[in-house]
Parts: structure tokens; C-alpha cells; sequence
């Protein structure tokens, strides 16, 4: 059985009577002309259908709980999408338990992370009540302690710690190797469950916390994390008589970019993990525990696209040939930021044949503002539609407002309607935080 992640284009993506692409029933040059462009397009189909397949690859292990990671892309509608099909919420600041808040998520089934939660973070999780405060280092244990007992609580925690597992990713998105900025080394677990145990009487732990990296393609990693964490909660058991119920995997699944990526199905990693969870649980003595799985990117990344205009062109003299559109780096960093390959299709003209091989480059001042290098497509003109495919996760989630551009809007479309979930910025907007000091005024 295939999963949605293993597909490069939304699930309901096809080609209509007027010969162009479409997605959820909505024409994406109607779209275009609607909305305009760059414009973020969000399959719910595609988003549903993954968090079903998630939910049913692990039906054979009811102890589990899955969180999106919402950092992938979180607005109050994803959070409506995401709360309706029994998922919590990975948060790391502020604003995204803000977001899952107001959008009514259910806190109890949610976890914040982070490597420098600040005093007011901390304050805020504490006074909402969310389940569960992933702990980093050792002045979050002491900051989080402070905060319970000025609240008169006792909070449930996980030790994020750093199990040692390296996977072939970007370098960027690698987080489970020894070498990283998050969660503690298996050599310092000691000193925080002694310190937890001795003085922080308000914090409660309940289990571990591991992320391996992002765009996995290996499932062999989730059996060797499993086991890890299971054998440390084992050796603290064994030396602390604290006993752990909880772990979490956090996410990582790969999801399909272009036609030579074969990222595994949601199903083969749940194989490797409940498969380490039962021949390893007994192997440590433990019991099997609550596993938390927080899949980002293979939830959302699949459903969204992005549609560009075409404006310019150039054909370097004996060189490449490059055509801009108007968005890039600042509604999408993942190419200049991470060598992050897409693939594009012409939303107005699909069944053209690719007749040139040509660069595709954003309208943002660097010449890093690449999006796709050497693509094959039909003579492109101005005004033509492009449809970049797969940039549901860490594409607006990380936009920025760089050249003073606007942001670009989000549509969420179903059977062949289409909503605004995040409005297009006005210049209004742009300048609504700037402040003029009077000695400056005019
Ligand atoms: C980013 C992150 C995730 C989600 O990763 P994906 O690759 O998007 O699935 C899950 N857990 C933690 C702790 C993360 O930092």
C-alpha cells in the first residue's frame, strides 16, 4: 500500500476539460486569476487522507498519540483540519501555541519543544495547561521548575535528549547526531534525572524525547531510536527507580519532491517501530510504553503547492537561460537555504512537451534566488502559470518579507471550493509596525 507521501502531487491533482492542471476540483488558472499570485494552494484532501493513513498504520498499536509538528505550516485552519482527525500539536513558541489556542486545538494533546524557551514561553505553556514541556538543558529544568511552583503546579515532562542516530539528510536538518544544538547528550541524562529526583519537585518526568532529522528515507533509524530510548529509560529505571512511560519519536518521514525520490510509506516505519517496541520492550524489561509520533512535513508538504506567474527571461550568451517568476526565496528559502530540488509543471498548458532545459529564478536581489536549476519544460512566455509541487511544509512557514514583498496568500480548496486561510498582505500591513520617532517626522 502507497501512503500520500509518496506521491509528488497532491492526491486529487489532474487535468481538466479546459486542459489545465487542477487540484480539489478548482482550476489552478482560475485560481490564479482569483487570488493571484504567488499563492499558496492546500490540498484538504491530500492532508486528511495522510493523517488517516498515519492513524491507521499504527492501529495496531493503540498506545500512540500523534502531534503534527506544526512548524511544517500552521494556520488556525490547519489546526481545525488536523484537531478534527485526532491530532495534538507539536508547538515551539509562543505563537504557535497561540495559534493552536485560538484555533480551539485540545492542549492536553499537546507538547512544546525547543531548544531556548524563554521565561514568558514557559509561563504561557504552564498557564494554558498543555500536556507535555519537552525539556532541552539544564536551565529550562531550572526555569520550568520555577515556573510550575510560582503556579502551584506539577508538570509532566519529556527529557529531549540526543540518541546518537545519524541519517542521510541535509546536514541543516539533521538533529539526532551527537554533534547538535538540541536536547541533552545520553552522557548528561544523569545529572538532570538526579536534579529532577533531588530538587525540582514540580516537574514530573514522564518520559523521553528523540528527533532524528527531517526528509528520512530510512525506516531502519525508527527501529534503532526505539531501542535507544527504551535501553536509557531502562538503565535510569535501574538506577533512579524512576519509571518512564512515554516516548516520543518525533517525525522525519521524507515525502516525494521529485521522480527520483522513493521515500517510504507511513506504514513501513510504523512496521520498524512497533516491531522495536515489542522485541525491545521485554529485551530492557520495561513495559510498552505510550509512543508520540510528530510528523511535520509528510502531513502537509504533499497537499500544498505553490503557483508563480512567468515574467521575465534571459538567455545568457552561450549559457543558461533563465525565466523568473514573481515569487522565490522570501515565500519559498528552502532552495537557497538547503539545495531543496522541486519540481514545476505549466498549470496553463501541462500537456506542452518540455522543449528547453531552463533555470527558474525567484524576483528577490540575489543571485541565490534560484528555485529550480535545469528543469525541462515548453517555451515558457509571460504571464504562463507555474505549479511548484510539494511546498505544503517549510515553504510559508519560513517566508519571509524580504524586499519588502508581501506575503503571499493560502487557499484551501475540496471539492472544488476554494477558501482564503491566510490573506494576502497589503502594503497597509507592511508598514503597520513601523514606527516613526517624532524628532524624525516630517
Ligand atoms: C521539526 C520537528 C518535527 C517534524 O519533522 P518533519 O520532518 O517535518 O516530520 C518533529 N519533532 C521535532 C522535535 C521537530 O523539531
Amino acid at each position: 500500500m502507497t501512503t500520500a507521501n509518496q506521491s509528488l502531487k497532491p492526491l486529487t491533482t489532474k487535468i481538466n476539460e479546459n486542459g489545465h492542471i487542477e487540484i480539489g476540483g478548482c482550476d489552478l488558472v482560475q485560481l490564479a486569476e482569483k487570488y493571484g499570485t504567488p499563492l499558496y494552494v492546500f490540498d484538504e484532501q491530500t492532508i486528511r487522507t495522510m493523517a488517516r493513513q498515519y492513524k491507521e498504520a499504527f492501529k495496531a498499536y493503540p498506545k500512540v498519540s500523534m502531534l503534527y509538528a506544526s512548524k511544517a505550516f500552521m494556520t488556525k485552519s490547519v489546526v481545525r483540519i488536523l484537531d478534527e482527525e485526532g491530532f495534538g500539536f507539536d508547538v515551539v513558541s509562543g505563537g504557535e501555541l497561540y495559534t493552536a489556542y485560538k484555533a480551539g486545538a485540545d492542549l492536553k494533546k499537546c507538547l512544546f519543544n525547543g531548544n531556548n524557551k524563554s521565561y514568558d514561553e514557559l509561563q504561557m505553556t504552564v498557564e494554558l495547561g498543555i500536556g507535555l514541556i519537552s525539556v532541552d538543558n539544564f536551565l529550562e529544568l531550572a526555569l520550568l521548575n520555577d515556573v510550575a511552583k510560582s503556579n502551584n503546579k506539577k508538570v509532566d515532562i519529556l527529557l529531549r535528549v540526543t540518541p546518537g542516530i545519524e541519517c542521510h539528510t541535509h546536514e541543516y536538518i539533521q538533529t539526532g547526531h551527537l554533534d547538535s544544538k538540541f536536547g541533552f547528550d545520553l552522557t548528561q541524562t544523569d545529572d538532570a534525572v538526579e536534579l529532577i529526583q533531588d530538587e525540582y519537585k514540580n516537574l514530573n518526568l514522564v518520559g523521553l524525547h528523540a528527533h532524528i532529522g527531517s526528509q528520512i528515507f530510512e525506516t531502519s533509524i525508527y527501529y534503532d531510536e526505539v531501542e535507544v530510548l527504551l535501553k536509557e529509560m531502562s538503565r535510569i529505571k535501574d538506577k533512579f527507580g524512576i519509571v518512564m512511560t512515554h516516548i516520543n519519536l518525533g517525525g522525519g518521514l521524507g515525502i516525494k519532491y521529485t521522480e527520483n525520490d522513493c521515500p517510504p510509506s507511513v506504514n513501513e516505519i510504523a512496521e520498524k517501530i512497533i516491531s522495536s517496541v515489542k522485541e525491545n520492550a521485554p529485551k530492557y524489561n520495561m513495559e510498552e510504553p505510550e509512543i508520540h509520533i510528530e510528523p511535520g512535513r509528510s502531513i502537509i508538504g504533499t497537499s500544498g503547492v505553490t503557483l508563480y506567474t512567468v515574467g521575465s527571461s534571459k538567455q545568457v550568451p552561450k549559457g543558461k537561460k533563465y525565466v523568473a517568476v514573481d515569487g522565490g526565496m522570501a515565500d519559498n528559502p528552502r532552495p537557497s537555504l538547503y539545495q531543496a530540488v522541486y519540481t514545476a509543471e505549466v498549470a496553463n498548458r501541462p500537456d506542452d512537451e518540455p522543449v528547453e532545459t531552463v533555470t527558474i529564478a525567484g524576483r528577490f536581489c540575489e543571485s541565490g534566488d534560484i528555485l529550480i536549476k535545469d528543469i525541462q519544460m515548453p517555451e515558457l512566455k509571460e504571464g504562463d502559470i507555474l505549479c511548484f509541487y510539494d511546498t505544503g511544509a517549510y515553504g510559508y512557514s519560513m517566508s519571509s518579507n524580504y524586499n519588502r514583498v508581501l506575503k503571499p496568500a493560502a487557499v484551501l480548496v475540496n471539492n472544488a471550493q476554494s477558501d482564503i486561510i491566510i490573506n494576502r498582505e497589503s502594503y497597509e500591513h507592511l508598514v503597520s509596525l513601523d514606527v516613526i520617532p517624532q524628532r524624525l517626522e516630517k
